[in-house]
Formats: C-alpha cells, structure tokens, sequence
C-alpha cells in the first residue's frame, strides 16, 4: 500500500519532507504498531464493559481502568506530534504516515483513539486559522497530546444542520466573548486523562446573520490559562451528563453546559466572526477521512478475529474432506466467501483512503501549483467515498465477522459483537452517509464543469491496455471493471442531466450512486495493486504468497463485489416521484 499504490518514496521527495526517506518512517510504524498492540489494544474490552462514568456531583467523566496511564505513555512517546510541522513541536511527517498510524489505533481500541483523533481536528482548524498568540498558548500543547482538544458543533435542533446553531457569545470589554448555550454528543468533552480541554465551539455573536453566514468558532478552554500559560481558574465549561451508547462505550458523548453558572464561559474568537463554517470546512476533509478510516480499522479487527476463529472452530465436513472427518469451517466454501468478502472490502477502503491521505499530502505540499491543485480536486472527489464506502463497509465487514463466529458472534464475551457496535456510529457522525452522498453528487461530481470525474473515470480507461497486457489472470478484471465503468458512465450523464433539471432527482439517487461510484474506485485501486504485484512477481521479488493475494482479492472484489453496479443503476435513475407518492399516513397503513 505504501510503496506501489500510494508513493511513499515520492512523497519524502517533496521539499516538506526532505528529511525523511520510506525506511525510517516504516522504522517508526513498526515502533507505533508494538505500542499501539501492548498499550492499548488491551485496554479495548475493559473499556467497553466499563465505559466512561459521569459523577454529577463534580460534572466530571472517569475513564475506564488504564486508560490514564496509556494516554500519558501515548503522550510521553509523542505519537499525537508525528503528523503535524516541526514548527508547532510535531514530527512533520506525511499525513499518509499519520492515517497509517491511525489505522493501528482505532483497530487496537476506537473509543481510546478518538481523544487524539478529535484533538487532531481541533489542531487542523487552530493551525490554519487560529492567531499567533492561540497557537502559542494552546496549540503546542495539543500537538504533544498534554491537552486534548474537542469539536463543539451540534446542539439538539442543529445536528446536519449546523446552520440551527442557538448557543450565543456575547463580547466582553477584555476583548474575550462570554458563551452560553447547550451542545450534545460532544465526544471527550470532559475525562480525566489530560491536564485540560480545548473545546472549540461553534456559536452566534449578536446581530449574526441567519443560518451557516452567521456562525462564529471559539475557543473555550476547560481551564482558563495564567499570563504565563500555566493553568488557571476553571472556566464555566460544564459536562452535565454522557449518553448510555450502543457502542464506543469509553468514549464520553457529553451533553455540554457553556455558562450554567453565571454570565457565561470564557471564550476567545478564531479569526473572523461569521466566518466559522469556512473555518470548519478546513479541517472537514481530513476528519471525515478520519472517520472512514475508522470503519476500515474496525473491519480489519474483526476480520482477524473471523479468520483466526475458523482456523479454530470444527464443524462439518468441506466438500472432498475424508468421511468422517470433522472440517475446520475456513474450509467451508460459504465461510471462504465471507472472509474474502471481508478481505476484499478492506483491501479497496484502505486503497481508497491511503490514496485520499497521499493526495492531502500532494495538495499540501507540492511545489508545482498546478499539480497541488489537481491532488487537491481529487481529495475533495474521494473523501466522500472514503467517508461514507469506508464506514459503510466497516459495518458490513464487521457483521460478517459475526456470522462467521456462528452462535457464539452473538455472544459478547467472543469480543466481536463489540467491533459491530463500535463500527455502527461512523456512519452517523461527521455527517451522516446521507450528507456525504449528497455532497458526491450535489457539490462534487460538478466540479470543474464535470472535469474532475472525468479525468478520473479516464484513469480507469487507461488502466485497460495494462490490464490486457496482465494476460488471463486479470482477464476477468479487465471484463467487469470495463462494464461497471460504462454503467457509472452512464449513471453520471444521467445526474448530470437530470439533477440539473430537478435537484430531487439527484438527490433521491445519491445513495445508490455513492456505493457504485466507491464500488468502481475500490475496483480501479485494486487493479493498480494486482498489477503491481503482478509486476514484481514477474521480477522475481517479495513476498510470493503475499504479492499472489493481491491478484486474487482483486479478481474475487471484480466477480463478486464490482457487480453490484449494475443492480444499482435502475435505483440511481428511479427519480424521485415514488419517493412522494404516497404520504406518511400511508406508508403507516
Ligand atoms: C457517539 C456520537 C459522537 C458524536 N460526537 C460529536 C462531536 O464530538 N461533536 C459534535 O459536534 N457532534 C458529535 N456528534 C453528533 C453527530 O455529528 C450528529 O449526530 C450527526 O451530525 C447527525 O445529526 P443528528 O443526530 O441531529 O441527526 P439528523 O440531522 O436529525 O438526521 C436524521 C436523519 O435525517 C437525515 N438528514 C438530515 N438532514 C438531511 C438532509 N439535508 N438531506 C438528507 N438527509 C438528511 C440524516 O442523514 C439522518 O438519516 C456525535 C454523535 C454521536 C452519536
């Protein structure tokens, strides 16, 4: 993934990291991997029987057991840092490296690593918008991982609609603004594993225009900071109570309480006020790359366990075994299909979003404005796919994990229910895989006139002639990804059209269309891979057994996955006239 599908070489080319090379950043992965596998992957199932508790006497959140010593050893070895530029005390690595050190932790533990993962997003916004000075007093502070950082954006009546938000903050003579107002779901707005919380909160400056034109971001620190930076007085930043959950059960969701107490919180203004959806925007791709790749890692996690568990369990007897001989079920061609179904899923998210984290990379960082720009156009294409295909494949694999334990998946003390459960948010939180599937169709494929689509359906044109020179073993990819691409040809001139004719056409398709677009990028990125390591066979390198999987996974993803495509045209072009056909009193009857 690192070296042939994604460019990590190429990447350590790049002026921004002229310092690094491919060998010393797979020396720190290794080092992350065995922190990651002894630190906090045993902490995943005491933090799900435990959970995180709320004491209302004091509004304050206790983590599960270990958890406070792991965030401080995760904090003293630096892992939050390697991301981010030297100048704010990060490592300045790739954001490919830091995705792939991602993966691991939400594997090892989702509800542990989204304390960093939420800090990251808040770091990403107050780097590129936050003053001098706020980067100073809070930002260094959130690289290292000594305090943690919060998302404040939903309130009761604004959830997708972010434009709904009521909380207000009203400017103070010292230049600070006093914020009151009630946030929910607002994950590690309060625990006890770091000194202190920035929360970065969304709210209304009076006379604020309505909807998103009117909203402004501050920065409202759990403990208000001395002139020297040290931590001073508790501020009026309250969590008055965490949600009982189906899953990520140690991760604190808080209802937050900005001035219960008195005249409001403390709040200080990023940049402009009004300008805090732009703001959001910033960080928006990144964390919902984020959030897809949580869906992969919790596939991955499952699909060990499935396919270690039926290695394990006997029963039944595989077509050609001995009679009388009890099979183990990996020999069983249905339990086969499952695990490769699950092998197959993540091999295309991973490619997926590896490619998107390279692409950030390329935008970011390259010094030709003209290619930075055009990475940058594929980032905004793939995101979506990645958010919403990574989360919902993260949840199908998960569930097949469970029927591949049989009974006992359903059983909690197997461990494997706990991987579905935490997998079923992704797909709800950082907008819902119904925003995300609009976003592909509504703001997305009109890009550049409908140049940005197009240049990448012609990367799956091209990979043709490669694929018919691959020979007969990636004959049957050629075949399927030819016809699942003049389907998804076909879809897009149809949306094109007839979304421009009438808004509900597109909209009431866009689902069906997010999972055949993704189901076509998985398949283009796992073509390149088979051809890859097609092509180092053939130079007689690596790892034979490994490089064989790749071809296979990529014909077995093309027969049985790919061809979902076709199911899913009539769907994206059924118009929306059904949809309203008949009221709710008669869907009721
Ligand atoms: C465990 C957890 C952690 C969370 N962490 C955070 C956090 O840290 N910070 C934070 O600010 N928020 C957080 N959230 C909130 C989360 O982002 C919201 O729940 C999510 O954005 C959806 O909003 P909602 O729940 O109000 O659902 P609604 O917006 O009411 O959506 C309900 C349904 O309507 C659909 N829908 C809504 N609007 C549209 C539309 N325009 N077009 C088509 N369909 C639409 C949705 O897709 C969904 O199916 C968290 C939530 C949970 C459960």
């Amino acid at each position: 993934m690192l070296d042939h599908l994604t460019d990590l070489g190429a990447l350590c080319e790049l002026p921004a990291f002229s310092g690094l090379d491919p060998e010393t950043i797979k020396g720190v992965l290794d080092e992350n991997a065995r922190f990651i596998a002894e630190v906090v992957a045993p902490l995943n199932r005491v933090g799900d029987l435990e959970g995180s508790q709320h004491d209302p006497t004091t509004n304050s959140v206790r983590t599960p057991t270990g958890f406070i010593e792991a965030y401080h050893q995760y904090v003293a070895a630096g892992w939050g840092g390697v991301p981010f530029p030297e100048a704010y005390d990060g490592g300045g690595f790739p954001w490919l490296v830091g995705i792939a050190m991602q993966e691991l932790i939400s594997s090892a533990n989702m509800a542990f690593s989204m304390a960093p993962l939420l800090t990251q997003g808040a770091i990403d916004l107050l780097m590129h918008h936050g003053s001098e000075e706020q980067k100073e007093r809070y930002l260094k502070k959130m690289v290292t991982g000594e305090w943690t950082g919060t998302m404040n954006l939903t309130e009761p009546q604004a959830g997708s609609d972010v434009g709904a938000v009521r909380t207000k903050a009203v400017p103070a003579a010292d230049g600070s603004y006093r914020i009151t107002g009630t946030k929910i779901y607002i994950s590690f707005g309060d625990h006890d594993m770091a000194d202190n919380i920035v929360h970065l909160v969304l709210a209304r400056v009076p006379d604020a225009p309505p909807g998103t034109k009117g909203i402004s971001c501050f920065i409202v620190p759990k403990f208000l900071l001395n002139d020297d930076g040290s931590i001073g007085e508790r501020n009026d930043a309250l969590c008055v109570s965490i949600e009982h959950k189906m899953g990520i059960k140690a991760s604190p969701t808080c209802v937050m309480s900005y001035g219960e107490n008195g005249d409001g919180a403390v709040g200080y203004l990023i940049g402009e006020a009004n300008q805090g959806m732009r703001y959001m925007f910033t960080m928006m791709n990144n964390a919902r790359l984020s959030v897809g790749l949580e869906g992969l890692a919790l596939a991955e996690r499952a699909y060990q366990d499935a396919l270690q568990y039926a290695q394990e369990r006997q029963q039944g007897r595989a077509p050609g075994a001995p009679a009388g001989e009890t099979s183990f079920i990996v020999e069983l061609p249905d339990v086969r299909r499952m695990l490769l179904t699950m092998k197959a899923i993540i091999d295309a998210t991973r490619a997926i979003i590896y490619t998107n984290a390279q692409a950030i990379d390329i935008a970011n960082h390259h010094p030709d404005p003209e290619v930075a720009a055009r990475s940058q156009e594929l980032v905004e294409l793939l995101t979506p796919v990645s958010k919403g295909f990574g989360t919902d494949m993260g949840i199908e694999a998960t569930s097949l994990a469970i029927q591949v334990y049989g009974g006992m998946g359903y059983i909690e003390e197997s461990g494997v229910p706990q991987h579905f459960r935490d997998a079923r948010i992704t797909s709800i939180y950082e907008g819902t895989n119904g925003i995300q599937a609009i976003d592909l169709v509504g703001r997305k494929l009109p890009m550049r006139g409908g140049g940005v689509v197009a240049d990448f359906l012609a990367g799956v044109v091209a990979l043709d002639a490669e694929l018919a020179a691959a020979g007969e073993s990636l004959a049957v990819v050629r075949e399927q990804l030819a016809a699942a691409l003049a389907v998804v040809d076909d879809t897009v001139a149809w949306l094109t059209e007839h979304g421009v004719a009438d808004v509900r056409n597109a909209l009431a398709g866009a689902t069906p269309f997010l999972r055949m677009f993704s189901l076509l990028v998985g398949a283009r990125y796992l073509a390149e891979a088979a051809l890859a390591a097609q092509a180092d066979l053939a130079a007689g390198g690596g790892d034979t057994e490994h490089l064989e999987a790749r071809v296979v996974i990529a014909r077995f993803y093309a027969e049985n996955l790919l061809p979902a495509v076709h199911g899913l045209a009539p769907s994206v072009t059924a118009g929306f006239d059904d949809l309203y056909a008949v009221g709710p009193s008669a869907l009721a009857g």
